[in-house]
């Protein structure tokens, strides 16, 4: 049993079976449901800009390359190879594709396959893969990871999972410029009371950007009915002092 969410560090509840909290599986969520999103901006980005034809140019050495081969990077195919990773840091360079698919694969193959051989015999084995009826692309794999979040977030690698998917997005988010929607809530954080609590577009949960907690939909908004009024007041009490004071600083002495 865990204390606290492999991802965020943050509590769990007594006894719980979960390696990563409720707020880390709505963020899973948000991350499987963006990408899929992501893939016709960074497909559109696959042929570097040919520009206008200069007069006079010096001319290349070389023909341009037909692709940008970093976005290239990101949309071809490969493998999901484990290596020896002493250090943890060789999340880097797996494309789309083979991230997410190779994930649903691990996922099913977790998973025992029930079946009868020609003499009634029950064979039980590990499932071969994962099959989806919205077929075999990104989306299909994502939204089929989507469904299995609650069984992710019992398992040890859920923070493996978060992490890789994190790097991939942030990577994505680097060449497309598309960024969730990001939203500085009024109210200080109840934990560190920083003024840094954001809300990110797709995912519910209000983080803190300084401590990382993260509070539900309905615990921000009883939260911020109780702080803001009197921080609000403080706030018009304040601005009225300054006033005051200026006007002061008018008078002629
Ligand atoms: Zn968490
Ligand atoms: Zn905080």
């Amino acid at each position: 049993m865990n204390d606290c969410c492999d991802v965020c560090h943050g509590p769990l509840p007594e006894s719980s079976d979960r390696y990563a909290c409720h707020s880390c599986a709505e963020r899973l969520r948000a991350m499987l449901a963006e990408l899929p999103r992501q893939l016709p901006l960074l497909r559109s980005l696959l042929r570097p800009d040919g520009g206008p034809a200069q007069r006079g140019g010096t001319g290349r050495a070389h023909s341009p390359m037909p692709v940008r081969l970093d976005v290239l990077d990101l949309l071809g195919p490969g493998h999901v190879v484990t290596l020896a990773d002493p250090d943890g840091d060789q999340t880097d360079g797996v494309p789309i594709d083979p991230l997410v698919y190779g994930w649903a694969r691990y996922i099913a193959q977790q998973h025992p396959a029930v079946s009868r051989d020609r003499h009634g015999t029950i064979q039980v084995r590990p499932c071969d893969g994962p099959r989806s009826r919205r077929g075999t692309d990104v989306a299909a794999w994502c939204s089929w990871l989507i469904a299995y979040v609650p069984y992710i977030c019992r398992q040890p690698w859920a923070a493996d999972m978060l992490d890789q998917l994190e790097q991939l997005l942030r990577q994505i988010r680097d060449k497309t410029g598309d960024r969730p929607g990001r939203t500085v809530r009024d109210a200080p954080c109840p934990r560190c009371e920083g003024f840094a609590l954001v809300s990110v577009g797709g995912d519910p949960y209000v983080r803190c950007e300084a401590c990382s907690l993260a509070l539900a939909p309905d615990e921000y908004a009883e939260y911020a009915a109780k702080v803001l009024p009197s921080l609000t007041a403080l706030a018009v009490r304040l601005a009225l002092n300054g006033q005051a004071e200026t006007a002061e600083h008018r008078i002629p002495a």
